[in-house]
Order: structure tokens, then C-alpha cells, then sequence
């Protein structure tokens, strides 16, 4: 089902602001319904992730929905479950936005490629390597889960000056 994605401004802050509680993955009622909301829920949206938390959900789940291509029309899907990042390499500054926070991109400073420990939703425990455009959505979904948001990892102005960063969300 389509859920309504919480949004920081308007609606309960502290849902975003608070980190998620771990799944106990055998013991987890309706995990496979909330794998579907939240993937239902992602591609509605258009997002290239969405943690439980911005569905409403206080729980250690989220799903990755990366483009295979260009053109955005397939995805391979990506579910994180009790997510945690194990090890981390470099540094990148991109913009990045979040559907928590419609229509606002901010350049942010993240790690260029990251490791993270993970279940999958068969309950299989798995770790992959990732850089890129899937590194950003690791950390951005990991952080939802921790109850940070991308707005923590944002350069002021003055830094996005001096580096001389153009948005492409600008009008
Ligand atoms: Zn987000």
C-alpha cells in the first residue's frame, strides 16, 4: 500500500529525529507487508531509497531503489535490513535531495564508497561495497535510521561558493 511520507516540516519531526529499533528479523510480524509499502511506497514517490521512519514506521528497515540505467525506467531493488555501515572510504560532494523535505537540494560531504553489514529479506545476512550514486543512498538511508537527516552533512553557502558548486535543481 501507498503510504504518506512524513515530511520534517510539517509533520512529526521527532519521527525522523529519532533512531529506528533494530528488527528482530524471525520474530518480525508483517515484515513482508512493510517491504512492500515501502517499496510501493518509494517508486510513488519517485525516491531512490525510503527508510520505515518517513512512512511512519519507528523500525531498522529500508529499501534502495536504484536505477540500472540512465533513462530511470528499471531498478534493481535493495532491501536493508538492521543496516549498518562497516567501513568507509574517500569523500564526494554532491547535491542531494530527500522526500522528507519536498523540493529542497542541498550539496552535501560523503564518503565515495562505503561498506554496510546488512539482512537481506530472505533474513540472509549480507555485505556489499558500493560507490557512487549507491554509496549516497547507503549513507542517506542509514542515516534515516539513526534519526539523522542529509541537512546534517549539508556545506554552508559560503562553501558551495568558494568551490564554485552549481545546482542542477535550480531554476
Ligand atoms: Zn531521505
Amino acid at each position: 500500500m501507498i503510504k504518506d511520507i512524513v515530511e520534517y516540516k510539517t509533520d512529526d519531526k521527532k519521527m525522523l529525529t529519532t533512531p529506528t529499533k533494530p528488527i528482530i528479523f524471525d520474530e518480525e510480524k508483517g515484515l513482508n507487508k512493510l517491504i512492500k509499502d515501502l517499496t510501493e511506497s518509494c517508486i510513488e514517490a519517485k525516491g531512490l531509497g525510503l527508510a520505515a521512519n518517513q512512512i511512519g514506521i519507528s523500525k531498522r528497515i529500508a529499501v534502495l531503489m536504484i536505477p540500472k540505467d540512465e533513462h530511470f525506467l528499471d531498478f534493481e531493488r535493495t532491501v536493508l535490513i538492521n543496516p549498518e555501515i562497516t567501513s568507509h572510504e574517500g569523500e564526494m560532494i554532491e547535491e542531494e535531495g530527500c522526500l522528507s523535505f519536498p523540493g529542497l537540494y542541498k550539496f552535501t560531504r560523503r564518503f565515495k564508497k562505503v561498506t554496510v553489514r546488512y539482512i537481506d529479506e530472505k533474513g540472509i545476512p549480507m555485505e556489499i561495497t558500493a560507490e557512487g550514486l549507491m554509496s549516497k543512498a547507503i549513507q542517506h538511508e542509514v542515516d534515516h535510521l539513526d534519526g539523522k537527516v542529509f541537512l546534517d552533512y549539508a556545506l554552508s553557502d559560503e562553501e558551495v561558493e568558494k568551490l564554485g558548486l552549481k545546482s542542477a535543481n535550480e531554476d
